[in-house]
């Protein structure tokens, strides 16, 4: 059964090279919504809940045409314009997600492990059958028509260390008009076999491939993708970097501090590097198109180090709670003025709702006894995350000229959120409660590049 599917008898879009069932501004199209329009024009300050960075309209208009948000507007648009009238919703930028693995639906929640005997136990041998094209091929579209079922447009996501996994993941991505920012996993060492590089020349030319077919068509783009050091022969992580040497447009997606075990044995296997970050910065993989995901177990010197390299931390808190990982340090993050972004981290994480992780976060702050507003978190899950990774002109809000990349959501569902909601003296407090016990429920109708994917209770 599909994530997000018949449990609530709804189906997502039928998307992958066919005509989707649901309404389109995609090319030469005319749309409006109307609901209550919601994103973020600058960073909110940590802990602001009155934050001059929030954009609300409530009751407005948003028009998309060809693909594009074309403006927002009080009154309803004339005739030429196909209407839909989502009043009383919440219209918001689709979330992006920084840090998530497609071929781990297949394991997310698994009982009984930390992140190594996790890796060996569940993951692993879920990976392993990516090796097959027919099986990355249903993966890829299996994981992609879920990802936009809980809201998500956009995500930065590691297939398998197979290339067919990544060429599936690409081709999935390009059929639903997705920004995907993706790569081949590499690992050459501790890992099972069927796992593992055959040599650094041949995930060089894996890679290299990859590039020239995906990187800068349509709307993806290639992240070099190291899994983690350990599993990454120091000659690997070199022709890692040289990837990104070569060409500095290309992303870098890797773990980084997530587990105390991990981190010991990084320091054993690479002993000259400073730090387990150090053992990427060594290689040339600490840049501004770095992505690590978790950041948990970072001193004040790996912090600035990100800081000076414009790097991002992929936050993923309900991996952080499920794995037992630990508890990541926002407030030191943001202090140090590193990017942090919201990720699932699926399988380790427990959920694709970008909502429910945004909740975590919030409750992993609140152990620190730290608040996380309802703004900081939306924000790193939207905006944030699309300034972090240089697509802000793009993605995360809903300016003009954005592409349409959006969700109308109910601000609450069932009568206990219906009865919160009603009682919210705020806008903060009201968005707050709908992200704390908001889900994929719900989303109501979920747009990619101007063409609406997923529309409930479409079969
Ligand atoms: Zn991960």
């Amino acid at each position: 059964m599909a994530i997000g599917s018949s449990t609530h008898g709804r189906g997502a879009v039928p998307a992958a090279g066919g005509t989707p069932a649901g309404i389109g501004a995609g090319a030469g199209g005319r749309v409006a919504l109307r609901g209550d329009l919601l994103d973020f024009g600058a960073d909110p300050a940590w802990g602001d809940v009155g934050s001059d960075a929030v954009r609300f309209r409530p009751d407005h208009w948003l028009l998309i045409e060809d693909g594009r948000i074309a403006g927002t507007q009080a009154e309803a648009p004339d005739s030429t314009w196909t209407r839909h009238d989502h009043r009383g919703r919440l219209i918001l930028p689709g979330f992006i997600d920084t840090h998530v693995h497609s071929p781990q639906l297949d394991v997310i929640a698994s009982y009984g492990t930390e992140l190594l005997d996790w890796l060996e136990q569940h993951t692993f041998p879920a990976e392993i059958r990516y090796a097959d094209a027919a099986h990355a091929e249903a993966g890829a579209a299996l994981f992609l028509d879920a990802l936009i079922a809980h809201g998500t447009t956009a995500a930065v996501v590691f297939p398998t260390v197979h290339k067919v996994s990544a060429d599936a993941l690409f081709a999935a991505g390009q059929a639903r008009g997705m920004r995907l920012i993706a790569g081949k996993v590499l690992m050459d060492r501790h890992a099972p076999d069927g796992l593992r590089d055959d040599s650094v020349e041949q995930a060089e030319r894996d890679c290299r491939d990859l590039i020239a077919r995906w990187h800068g068509t349509d709307r993806l783009a290639y992240a070099v993708t190291v899994r983690f050091a350990p599993t990454s022969s120091p000659a690997q992580l070199a022709m890692a970097g040289r990837l990104c040497r070569d060409d500095p447009s290309l992303y870098m997606q890797t773990h980084l501090a997530e587990n105390r075990t991990e981190v010991k044995w990084v320091h054993e296997l690479f002993p000259e590097a400073r730090s387990y970050l150090d053992v990427y910065a060594q290689a040339g993989l600490l840049h501004a198109k770095s992505v690590f995901a978790h950041g948990i177990w970072l001193d004040d010197a790996d912090r600035a180090a990100l800081h000076g390299a414009a790097a991002q931390i992929a936050h993923s808190p309900s991996s952080n709670l499920f794995l037992g990982s630990g508890l990541f340090d926002w407030r030191a993050a943001e202090a140090a003025g590193v990017a942090v972004s919201v990720a699932s981290d699926v399988g380790g994480g427990t959920s694709l709702s970008m909502l429910r992780n945004c909740a975590y976060a919030y409750k992993v702050q609140a152990m620190a006894g730290q608040r996380l507003t309802a703004w900081k978190a939306l924000h790193a899950a939207t905006r944030g995350a699309a300034r972090a990774l240089g697509l802000d002109h793009e993605i995360g809000s809903l300016d003009v000229g954005c592409a349409a990349d959006l969700c109308v959501w109910d601000w609450a569902a069932g009568p206990v959120a219906l009865r919160r909601a009603e009682l919210a003296r705020d806008l903060h407090e009201r968005t707050f409660a709908f992200m704390l016990l908001g889900d994929e429920r719900n989303l109501v109708n979920a747009f990619v590049n101007g063409v609406s994917r997923y529309e409930r209770g479409a079969s």
